[in-house]
């Protein structure tokens, strides 16, 4: 680990002065646009953003510095539209959150930034944390003070009373109190705009709700419906006051389809959405960000005895193996698709298994790669910026040994990684 993190160093340090270029020597250069790899280009990158993508290998002139991928696959740094930077979940899940300090979690959380980094995962949307975590997260890797993706931060996820994402959900009455909408908890219309309110205030980049139950709180349903339409129309109409994008996580068809019908831009995880939500969601636009991931990874949990409590156990076995399916569904009916993970339900740097989890589930290697790099720019609404190697857009690049087209599992060894200019890997 030390080597490495010297050598890290050294990279870092070995970057020419402000104002002169890197020339990335690309073999395989994935052109998002056209949904091709091109042969032999260099990649011209000049104070942090993409100066000119040229035919053959350029020499560099003196002042240039040359980085040879003429082995490598090179790509758009990826875009993980769902992650929990601030944890990783444990069988200490829940006793955890009363032993361990905030600042316990958030030195965890650089660590859990680093690996999503190194992983290739150059954007991310923190969808919910506690504590601010993300927030200051975010501001640290803006500073340059620690090494993490581009953090569009959630803030505090909104909920409903006792529903998904109540912070005090599972706890005994002497302590659970009444948390409102400045914790993240609503029960009105009025409630719905002063949560928004309160996220723009902690300094949030967008709002996220929890539509209907979840897998992993300590209450009983993991898919009922848990806001009203109105609530949801109240929420969406604030978050355009401060230019917000929501994201509603959704398991249930009901709440589902309030959160659709109320003006959401993405429905999260989507577990049993039907057909008529489908055809909704491509009518309105309504962007899916699936998470095969964390469906898969607590329905093997739920294998372990003693894992989950007896209140979620039940939820993790039958709700998230429905995932992957419905993603097939939805991917065939031409939904639109953002990669997403729910990273921090399984492990931070192994967001890439998506990736093998989508192509499984019948979608071609090309549009996987398109919903982590188009899609995922569309949905944050910065693909002038990122997302694609294209002349003025942030110099966000990775690279991977061998031809993800051919095997996807080849995302899994990124041996690459530029963000903004400054290679971290
Ligand atoms: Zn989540």
């Amino acid at each position: 680990m030390r080597i490495r993190l010297l050598v890290l160093v050294g990279l870092v340090a070995a970057l020419p002065a402000h104002g002169a270029r890197v020339l990335l020597h690309a073999g395989h250069l994935l052109d998002v646009s056209a949904g091709e790899f091109v042969a032999e280009r260099t990649v011209v990158v000049e104070d942090g953003r993409i100066a000119a993508v040229e035919p053959g290998y350029r020499p560099g002139d003196p002042g240039e510095q040359v980085v040879d991928l003429s082995s490598a696959y090179v790509l758009p740094g990826l875009l993980d539209m769902h992650v929990h930077l601030d944890g990783e979940l444990s069988p200490n899940r829940f006793v955890e959150r009363f032993q361990l300090e905030p600042a316990d979690r958030a030195l965890r959380a650089v660590q859990y930034a680093e690996r999503t980094l190194m992983a290739g995962f150059t954007t991310v949307r923190d969808l919910g944390t506690t504590d601010g975590i993300a927030l200051s997260l975010r501001r640290a890797i803006n500073e340059g003070r620690i090494k993490g993706p581009r953090i569009y931060a959630a803030g505090k996820s909104i909920a409903t009373t006792g529903g998904h994402a109540d912070p005090t959900n599972g706890v005994k009455s002497s302590l659970r109190g009444d948390p409102g909408p400045t914790e993240g908890v609503i029960n009105s219309v009025e409630d719905a705009r002063k949560a928004v309110r309160a996220r723009y205030k902690e300094g949030a980049d967008l709002i996220k709700i929890t539509a209907t139950g979840g897998v992993l709180s300590e209450a009983k349903s993991g898919d009922n419906p848990q806001f009203t339409v109105a609530e949801v129309e109240a929420i969406v109409a604030a978050a355009r006051d401060y230019g917000y994008k929501v994201a509603a996580h959704a398991h249930g068809a009901e709440g589902m389809k309030r959160a659709v019908l109320g003006g959401v831009d993405s429905i999260e995880h989507g577990t049993y959405m039907t057909d008529e939500i489908m055809k909704l969601m491509k009518a309105r636009g309504t962007w899916y960000v699936p998470t095969i991931i964390a469906g898969v990874y607590t329905a093997e949990k739920a294998k372990e005895p003693g894992y989950f409590s007896e209140l979620v156990r039940p939820k993790a076995a039958t709700i998230g193996a429905h995932i992957q399916a419905t993603f097939g569904r939805a991917y065939k009916a031409g939904v639109k698709i953002a990669f997403g993970t729910d990273t921090g339900v399984s492990p931070h740097g192994d967001n890439w298994k998506e990736f093998v989890y989508m192509v499984e589930a019948g979608m071609p290697a090309m549009a996987a790669l398109e919903s982590a790099t188009h899609g995922g720019a569309e949905l944050l609404g910065m693909w002038d910026e990122l997302g694609s190697i294209e002349v003025g857009k942030k110099a966000d690049v990775i690279a991977v040994a061998a031809d993800p087209v051919a095997d996807i599992a080849a995302m899994g060894n990124v041996t690459f990684v530029m963000k903004e200019g400054v290679v971290y890997r």
